[in-house]
């Protein structure tokens, strides 16, 4: 995709539930025509699409009631551009440790990710990450009941790895044209992750 220009293209957030407004407005501070996505026609014609925070589980299953699980798992397959944050890490995982009951994640990245890895609402904390690719100070990151990445495959790159009671948990991914981060750049106001996913995976100049 490199060399198009952001404002040719659609990037779409899925907007079935979870926080899809903050990323839509990331998108809009630098300048893309961001779409929220509800419907096949709109998996269908984004060029790029995010998967927001909020229940991977509720995610999952209105993909499915929806009839949409199917066509955006090929639309991913086929090389659609993807960034999942939180909940949105859970849906483009290839395997879920303790998944709920008919959860289902997308494949997209060779990862097994642990649910509500660090604990429970109150242990919900925020840390700053030195992120590869990222340029400048660390990445102020915020974790609500977040997964992190238990195992990954060959071709995934560890981004960022948090360290808790000396072991180290990966928390920002990458494979081909897919990303996930285990925390929420869309609730700080920082822009440099979604620029990451616009210039470096989507192919735009900004
Ligand atoms: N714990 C949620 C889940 O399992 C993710 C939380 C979030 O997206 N902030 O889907």
């Amino acid at each position: 995709m490199a060399g198009k220009k952001l404002s040719d293209l659609t990037i779409g957030v899925l907007a079935l539930q979870g926080d899809f407004r903050e990323h839509l407005h990331a998108l809009q501070q630098l300048g893309a025509v961001a779409l929220p996505v509800k419907t096949a026609e709109e998996i269908s014609r984004v060029d790029a699409l995010i998967i927001p925070g909020g229940e991977s589980t509720t995610i999952s299953k209105l993909l499915r009631l929806f009839n949409l699980f199917d066509l955006l798992k090929t639309r991913i397959h086929e090389g659609l551009p993807v960034y999942g944050s939180c909940a949105g890490m859970i849906m483009l995982a290839s395997a879920i440790d303790d998944p709920a009951s008919g959860q289902e994640c997308l494949g997209a990245i060779d990862i097994r990710v642990k649910r509500n890895a660090f604990g429970r609402q109150v242990d919900s904390f925020e840390s700053d990450l030195d992120i590869a690719g990222i340029t400048g100070e660390p990445v102020r990151a915020i974790f609500i009941r977040a997964p992190w990445v238990e195992s990954a495959g060959a071709k995934v790159d560890i981004l960022a790895s948090v360290l808790i009671e000396g072991k180290c948990h990966p928390v920002a991914v990458r494979q081909g044209s897919a990303m996930a981060t285990s925390f929420h750049p869309e609730l700080t106001g920082d822009l440099r992750i979604h620029r990451y996913f616009l210039e470096e995976l989507v192919g735009v100049e900004i």
